[in-house]
């Protein structure tokens, strides 16, 4: 892809991979203060944490490892069956201060190097939009990023990311209205078979933080870890 800044970092894994083992894209917001520090930080050696893109506030995008390298953004993370996307995944750093440090909105020119870079790499790659995913889904007991900012409706208006089609108004007169037993318990299943961490089902904790991961994707407006019907349908219809 032309226009793209190229700045190598030496954090990532030195052997090759096939193109056909990369399944996944993962977004990220930095979480610093300073763009140029979060920048800095990926090429670090003492950091050991690297993507292979990094988008800028300016919409910049910058190349710190080329694809076929592993490179280290991901972390303990799971998604269906798979663990460490390290290995499966192309990583895309977007500076933003983050929750830390008044979590700011992407700028537009942010997003709309998102969606070029997008569409170049699931095409190249040929990625399937329910492989597109942010940090929070995979690692959902650690991380929060790229959060309810993230515009992933947008997004999946260009073909990048699952959405659904449900009524918007209807959605809002069932925010709020909590479900039974039944519906509780389809929830987590369905959670699951879309991709999240299976190991939530005993855990309590972790559960709660998987439907925080899935409210900052797909119901931004109120971000609780509380089920409601809203909650509820989205992930139905997402199935
Ligand atoms: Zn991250």
């Amino acid at each position: 892809m032309d226009l793209i800044h190229k700045e190598y970092s030496i954090n990532f894994t030195k052997k090759k991979r096939k193109p056909t083992n990369i399944k996944y894209l993962v977004f990220h917001y930095t979480g610093m203060k300073n763009e140029q520090k979060a920048i800095d930080r990926l090429k670090n050696s003492k950091s050991k944490v690297s993507s292979h893109y990094v988008i800028k506030r300016n919409g910049q995008i910058i190349l710190l490892i080329p694809t076929l390298y592993i490179a280290w953004h991901a972390g303990v993370s799971s998604w269906k069956e798979n663990k460490f996307l390290n290995k499966s995944s192309i990583g895309i750093e977007i500076t933003n201060r983050g929750h830390q440090y008044s979590y700011q909105n992407f700028t537009k020119k942010q997003i709309l190097s998102i969606i070029k870079l997008s569409k170049f790499l699931i095409k190249r790659f040929k990625i399937k939009k329910e492989n597109i995913l942010g940090h929070s889904d995979i690692a959902p007991n650690r991380k929060k990023d790229p959060g309810e900012k993230f515009q992933w409706k947008f997004l999946s208006k260009n073909g990048i990311g699952k959405w659904h089609k449900l009524n918007k108004k209807k959605l809002i007169k069932m925010r709020k209205i909590s479900i039974d037993k039944n519906k509780l318990l389809k929830f987590k299943k369905n959670l699951i078979k879309f991709g999240y961490n299976k190991e939530l089902k005993n855990n309590f904790k972790t559960f709660k933080n998987v439907i925080i991961a899935f409210q900052r994707r797909f119901r931004p407006q109120i971000i609780d870890g509380k089920i409601d019907v809203e909650c509820y349908e989205i992930l139905k219809s997402l199935i």
